[in-house]
């Protein structure tokens, strides 16, 4: 059957990186029971110059007819003093997809290992999953005000919403090593408070999972100093989205981490956990890995192509273990040569 991807490359290495995850996906295209019709729409930065919007009414339409959505990253100085911005336009297709969830694994290749500023003893097995929060909290909540002399935002949750995203991380957990730890800082912040006694209500419906409480101060440290003891980690919109880039410093780089956001109904969408990295878009030395396995997420979760996801991932660790790495991991490998022998692994294999 034929499924509908929209792919919106955005800005900064986002071309680069979509360019690698689409090369990759068309290697894979003769594993998967389903055929892919790629539509590629402006958004973001490119939404801005093509058609004067962050996320153009027919890029919106089109993310609300397919199956599943690749994005690249958003966002660079040419467009931060503008009034619309990037940055809205991937606020306002979450919130319009009603994107509640976003699920960012964090798993250590044995490739890798040597490579992190961290010990070796304390990354290996490193096998964890991240459960943000993504469409409300303080990111969202108003009212809000900035002037010169004062300035406040509003952390706010409907118990609903954080009733959701628990359920997602146990349902999570079930799948794994039955542990959620849920991260807030609930001895300070009224927003947290009802997020710990939510947690411990959901809890209940899940006798088979644990569920243990931590202060994002606290999780922080332990995220680095013992990540092995970590399962799946649940939080809030803001907490997740610091731990997140905290934990891409166990694989050595945000280049290797990809993430899928879901609602309940509509279609998820797969991105990478970094940005555009404008200080090295153009020169064809980005880390294709997160969008490659962006691409692998996207197989598995929206289209149960598990074998041809499953392919992906192998491929790139056998590339990595032969010491093909980009500069963000300390080598000399372009974009294009990393992207050329995961395609070359895939077909042989
Ligand atoms: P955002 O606010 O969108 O999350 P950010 O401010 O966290 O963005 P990034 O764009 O993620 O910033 O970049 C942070 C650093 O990581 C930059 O130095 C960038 O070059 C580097 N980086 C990010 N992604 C990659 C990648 N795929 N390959 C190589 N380096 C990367
Ligand atoms: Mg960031």
């Amino acid at each position: 059957m034929k499924k509908k991807i929209v792919v919106l490359a955005g800005d900064g290495i986002g071309p680069e990186i979509m360019a690698s995850g689409l090369q990759v996906l068309d290697a894979v295209a003769k594993k998967c029971f389903h055929s892919f019709e790629l539509e590629e729409h402006p958004f973001g930065g490119a939404g801005l110059d093509e058609a004067g919007a962050s996320l153009p009414k027919k890029t919106l339409a089109a993310c609300q007819n397919a199956d599943a959505i690749l994005l690249g990253a958003i966002g660079g100085p040419k467009w931060e003093k503008m009034s619309d911005t990037p940055e809205k336009g991937l606020l306002a297709l979450r919130k319009a997809l009603n994107l509640f969830a976003n699920i960012r694994p964090v798993a250590v290749s044995s490739a890798l290992i040597h490579l992190s500023p961290l010990k070796p003893e304390i990354i290996e097995g490193t096998d964890l999953i991240i459960v943000r929060e993504l469409s409300s909290g303080i990111y969202f909540g108003e009212p809000r005000e900035l002037t010169e002399q004062m300035a406040y935002d509003t952390a706010r949750y409907q118990k609903n919403e954080i009733e959701r995203i628990l359920h997602s991380a146990f349902k999570l957990a079930q799948s794994r090593g039955k542990k959620v730890t849920s991260v807030d800082k609930a001895n300070v912040l009224a927003s947290s408070k009802l997020w710990r006694a939510t947690a411990e209500e959901i809890a209940k419906e899940y006798p088979d999972c644990r569920l243990e409480h931590q202060y994002v101060d606290s999780a922080a440290m332990k995220l680095i100093q013992n990540p092995k003891a970590f399962d799946v980690i649940v939080t809030d919109n803001l907490f997740g989205d610091i731990l997140s880039d905290e934990a891409s410093v166990l694989p050595g780089s945000l280049g290797v981490l990809p993430s899928a956001s879901y609602s309940t109904d509509g279609p998820s969408l797969y991105e990478p956990i970094h940005g555009s990295a404008p200080d090295i878009a153009g020169q064809g030395i980005a880390n294709p890995i997160s969008m490659i396995l962006s691409v692998a997420m996207m197989l598995r979760q929206s289209f149960q192509e598990e074998t041809a996801a499953q392919a992906i991932e192998d491929a790139c660790d056998k590339i990595l273990s032969k010491g093909l790495l980009t500069h963000d991991l300390g080598g000399q490998a372009t974009t294009a040569q990393f992207t050329e022998a995961v395609i070359q692994e895939l077909e042989g294999a």
